[in-house]
């Protein structure tokens, strides 16, 4: 099992904040802002480019939760960035889909 896959299945610990039978949100270890939530679908799935056509929904709900989790933290009226680094020019360094909800500060566009 990949490390986020044992994230959800609870065998290494995190500091969960949502999860249900389809995902699981957990804040992340190197915060890069104030909030910083990774949305992780329970299943295991690479990357977007390995993604099913029948996998697509997962991200809309991933995305709604995101959403609800940055209300919930207080910064959906000052403002939030959702990412997902998809491959080694975007830095991507778990091969488990992941959504990043960053908030809390102003950020920079374009990203770096
Ligand atoms: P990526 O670089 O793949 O887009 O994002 C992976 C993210 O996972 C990074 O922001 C990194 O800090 C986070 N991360 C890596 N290992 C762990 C871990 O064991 N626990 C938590 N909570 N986050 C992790
Ligand atoms: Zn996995």
């Amino acid at each position: 099992m990949c490390l986020f896959c044992r994230i959800s299945a609870r065998e290494i610990s995190a500091d969960i904040v949502f999860q249900d039978d389809r995902i699981t949100a957990f804040r992340d270890i190197n915060p890069q802002a104030p909030v910083h939530i990774l949305v992780i679908p329970n299943e295991h799935i690479p990357s977007l480019v390995d993604m099913k056509p029948e996998q697509e929904g997962i991200v809309g709900y991933m995305v709604r939760a995101a959403t609800v989790l940055a209300e919930r933290e207080g910064v959906a009226q000052s403002g939030f960035r959702l990412v997902i680094n998809t491959g080694p020019n975007a830095g991507q360094s778990v091969d488990h889909i992941h959504i990043h909800l960053l908030g809390g500060r102003p950020m920079q566009w374009p990203p770096g």
